[in-house]
């Protein structure tokens, strides 16, 4: 079978390589299509650094399911983190939490993927498979477990600082859910595609004083939430002076360190910090709920190529123009 690898410096190749063997609790899945993520282009650009071709697909069960109540052909949508399947965390579907979980890093930029049973999420027939994907995955995931941690309030001031993928993704999810969501970017077409995702306003951070800028646009109380979605420690810190008293950043971006004052970045103005790492296997069912309410997580989807051009797809994506890329086997 083919898989993508990566070569570093930006170097894509299909490689034949053994097809996996079927194992006791695992499931065969033929892929029909996959997303592209930020967290790939480490591995895509700096040769020798850990891969990660591939952990947000949906494919056909092609064989060992019956078991599992999976039949041949069942179409699903695969986590990328799952659990021991044993703990409580496990039993309540928060596979991140489990203490023998296994990571991100599931090569699914393949034809063929072998995946545990428990991680397997059978989304409803009327999802395209770019739907598909983003209820399964992280596209959409990261953004929903986050906004259920968020709860904002209709009408309060998101900003989003960052608007590759995830960031466009908060834009959609907030704005959907009733927030007057600030989008901030240096991309003219990624600021322009938030607005269509519905950000009321946008800002380049290139041209703008973005603090002065989002006072103004919330009539000076600032933003309620400031979604942190770039990972950047200097972005970090802008988060925190255009958050309200008594308002949340919500780390989105992963981020090595950066120095904060607890005095004066959050005890003094009633400030919350909060992270979320992935998202639970069982919030897919609720994401599915929502686009039953009307979201359309597809409108993500801006690029769609065959598996065949994953090399093109990638250098599109690596361009930092686009919202969520998909390959297709289908
Ligand atoms: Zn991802
Ligand atoms: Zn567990």
């Amino acid at each position: 079978m083919k898989r993508v690898h990566f070569l570093g410096q930006a170097k894509v190749e299909l490689r034949d390589v053994p097809a996996p063997n079927l194992a006791e609790g695992r499931v065969l899945v033929r892929i029909r299509c996959s997303a592209l993520c930020g967290s790939e282009l480490g591995a895509y650009r700096n040769a020798g650094m850990n891969g990660n071709p591939g952990h947000e697909a949906v494919g056909l069960v092609e064989e060992g399911g019956e078991k599992f109540g999976f039949a041949k052909g069942t179409r699903v949508g695969l986590h990328a983190v799952w659990g021991c399947g044993k703990c409580q965390a496990c039993a309540e579907g928060k596979y991140t939490w489990c203490e023998s979980r296994i990571g991100i890093g599931q090569d699914f930029h393949s034809e063929l993927a072998l995946v545990p049973a428990q991680a397997l999420f059978r989304p409803p027939e009327n999802l395209t498979d770019a739907e598909a994907v983003l209820v399964s995955g992280d596209g959409l995931g990261v953004c929903y477990h986050m906004a259920k941690r968020l709860q904002v309030k209709p009408n309060a001031f998101v900003v989003v600082l960052g608007l590759g993928p995830v960031g466009l993704g908060h834009v959609m999810l907030q704005a959907f859910l009733g927030a007057r969501v600030i989008g901030l970017d240096v991309s003219p077409e990624r600021l322009a595609f938030a607005k269509d995702l519905g950000a009321q306003s946008v800002l380049d951070v290139r041209t703008v004083d973005v603090v002065k800028a989002v006072k103004d646009l919330t009539g000076g109380q600032m933003a309620q939430v400031v979604v942190e979605a770039t990972g950047r420690p200097e972005c970090v810190k802008q988060a925190f002076s255009m958050v309200a008293h008594g308002g949340t950043i919500a780390q989105s971006g992963e981020c090595g360190s950066v120095t904060v004052s607890p005095s004066e970045d959050l005890i003094r103005r009633d400030v919350g910090w909060v992270g979320g790492w992935y998202f639970f296997f069982n919030e897919s069912t609720e994401m599915v709920d929502l686009v039953r309410k009307g979201l359309q997580p597809g409108r993500l989807v801006t690029h769609a190529l065959p598996f065949k051009d994953a090399a093109q797809a990638f250098a599109l994506f690596a361009g930092g123009k686009t919202g969520k890329v998909l390959l297709t086997n289908a």
